[in-house]
């Protein structure tokens, strides 16, 4: 299994899964255009790709569903409440292949299973991807947790980072950064820091730390904000736990992708 993030922030958000039978993305938030430009530098094109899952409903993780309407290979999976908010606002009918959030399903070499997140939509999931098509000793079936947008981590979404070997997790905000930030609205400010809204750096911290597996062998830091978060902070505030981790620890920055991670 080969994971690509292909773009990461508060401005759009997708990644590029590979496996022997499959080739999906996780979100299409930037222009179809855009993801095809993306796709291009990762030796992809959307003619190829088979599925996107989406996480909810918005902009930042769906604004290029309606330019795949020229790609009807494409099967657009999400729960009934996504598909129905994100079908409001298309000019046609995708591929809709929807599930109960919850289920464990299959998509080719892929065995999918979707969580509930707390997060403002309708009906937001976290995803775990597992590939390989059954147990084998000298080929051990690998997992990807893929949790996004999300104001706080319940038992589940815990016990579903525990079981993996890569883990992708948003640092969305630096919590003084955005308490400091002069366009936002107190209720803005409110709404991203709420049970409802975003995890902050030390909120992932806290999620990851309580969670370290020794099955871990990467950890990618993600979606976070343009305006109160960098890099630089992120990695500040997770340099304490670094060790605890024990796994390579990729920050990526807003607006930006992370190169391919072929999983061992
Ligand atoms: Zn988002
Ligand atoms: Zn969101």
């Amino acid at each position: 299994m080969r994971l690509r993030i292909l773009g990461s922030g508060s401005s759009g958000n997708s990644a590029l899964i590979v496996t022997a039978g499959a080739r999906v993305l996780v979100d299409a938030g930037f222009s179809a255009r855009r993801l095809g430009r993306l796709l291009a530098e990762a030796g992809e094109s959307l003619a190829q790709i088979d599925a996107v899952f989406l996480t909810h409903e918005h902009g930042d993780h769906i604004a290029g569903i309606e330019g795949l309407k020229k790609f009807p290979q494409i099967q657009l999976f999400a729960n009934r409440a996504t598909a129905r908010a994100v079908q409001e606002g298309l000019t046609y009918r995708p591929a809709w292949k929807t599930f109960e959030t919850g289920a464990r399903f299959r998509f080719r070499d892929l065995d999918v299973e979707s969580f509930a997140v707390p997060h403002d939509a309708h009906d937001p999931v976290g995803f775990r991807f597992t590939s390989g098509l059954e147990e084998d000793l000298f080929d051990p079936r690998r997992s990807l947790a893929w949790v996004t947008d999300l104001g706080h981590a319940p038992p589940h979404v815990r016990e579903q980072l525990r079981a993996c070997d890569v883990v992708v997790v948003e640092s969305n905000h630096c919590p003084r950064m955005l308490q400091a930030d002069p366009r936002r609205s107190w209720s803005t400010k409110q709404r991203i820091s709420g049970r409802h809204g975003h995890l902050s750096n030390d909120a992932a911290l806290e999620l990851l730390s309580s969670v370290a597996s020794p099955r871990w062998r990467r950890i990618y830091l993600t979606h976070l904000s343009r305006d109160c978060n960098s890099p630089a902070a992120v990695a500040a505030a997770f340099a304490p736990i670094r060790a605890l981790l024990g796994c390579e620890l990729a920050i990526v920055g807003h607006g930006e992708g992370a190169p391919a991670y072929d999983f061992p």
